[in-house]
């Protein structure tokens, strides 16, 4: 068995803001010459995320809003997590948006499902992340 580990940086100027992260991980694959496995991929931090859905602006708007609903930013006071920090949203936003993808490799490509993207979710910016990619198989 192979296997490959790859790390994708990201540093959004904004708070927040999602990234398609779908060619960055088919260039990981390319890398690692694996053409039968599963590719993980997973945010390093504890406010972002990695999660799979439609490249589509609308839904990505549709997506900030209801994640306002759910844990808005402001006041950054309702949240007993922000003594020292402003990040309390981020922390519950990362929660439902998920860590992680786990995605078939079949034929040496990313077997998703036709509308399918791997996106990076970011929800407390400016400062550098990471994704983690690992790649096994043979
Ligand atoms: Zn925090």
């Amino acid at each position: 068995m192979k296997s490959h580990r790859q790390e994708i940086w990201f540093e959004l100027p904004t708070r927040r803001g999602f990234v398609n992260i779908t060619p960055q991980v088919e260039s990981c694959l390319k890398a690692s010459g694996i053409r039968e496995g599963l590719a993980l991929c997973n945010a390093m931090h504890i406010t972002a995320s990695v999660f799979i859905n439609d490249d589509e602006s609308g839904l990505h708007a549709d997506f900030e809003k209801w994640l306002e609903k759910l844990a808005p930013e402001k006041p950054h006071s309702q949240y007993a997590h922000n003594g020292f920090e402003d990040n309390g949203d981020a922390h519950l936003k990362r929660s439902i948006m998920g860590r992680e993808v786990v995605v078939a490799v079949t034929d040496g490509r990313l077997d998703l499902g036709p509308w399918e993207q791997i996106f990076y979710g970011e929800f407390d910016g400016k400062r550098k992340k990471r994704v983690l990619v690992k790649i096994i198989g043979e």
